[in-house]
């Protein structure tokens, strides 16, 4: 199954936003989550495209912050292959946010697309945020939610290769664990 720019925008919000918003470990390193300002400059990064560049409030990045840290158990529970677990969780995410499925018209194309039931920046892109992991989790795709694997790393990904084989968020991370057991090899 192939989707549309749109769901695949939605997953790239969700993989950007719990990068940049939960704690953890980014390709080595601790990682802490964003405060204050920086959490507002995070949250606008994760969901700027080409021609949107959205400002977010204070009171919006917090409620993008707790979405995130949900968006990650996501992550986590599909990478486990725990899909009753990331079912439960993305059916929850749904029933909260109530997308309202849509079809819009480009050009003479129709595209579906997954709208709030609020025009306002969080209400907007929660609920098809939601409904993007619901269309993956549903389909095929489902496989490709993962977590890096790499020591000090637990940023995620969505994994868009042609054999479904990504196990790193970053080529820096897969050169690290090529290197790392380059050097043990070496060492035997
Ligand atoms: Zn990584």
């Amino acid at each position: 199954m192939r989707f549309d720019s749109h769901v695949v925008r939605l997953l790239a919000a969700a993989e950007q936003l719990v990068n940049a918003l939960t704690p953890g470990g980014d390709r080595g390193k601790p990682y802490d989550a964003p405060e204050g300002r920086d959490l507002r400059t995070a949250v606008e990064t994760a969901l700027r495209s080409d021609g949107y560049a959205p400002r977010v409030t204070a009171a919006q990045a917090e409620r993008f912050l707790a979405l995130a840290g949900r968006l990650r158990e996501v992550f986590v529970a599909a990478d486990a292959s725990d899909l009753t677990r990331a079912a439960r969780l993305v059916n929850a995410l749904l029933d909260e946010t109530g997308p309202r499925p849509r079809l819009d018209d480009h050009d003479g194309e129709l595209h579906l697309h997954f709208h709030g039931s609020d025009p306002e920046l969080y209400a907007g892109w929660a609920p098809g945020v939601a409904a993007g992991l619901a269309m993956a989790l549903g389909s095929d795709m489902g496989g490709r939610l993962g977590v890096c694997e790499a020591p000090g790393c637990d940023r995620v990904y969505v994994d868009a290769s042609k054999n479904s084989g990504r196990r790193f968020c970053s080529t820096r991370c897969q050169s690290r664990v090529k290197a790392a057991a380059h050097r043990e090899r070496a060492k035997g």
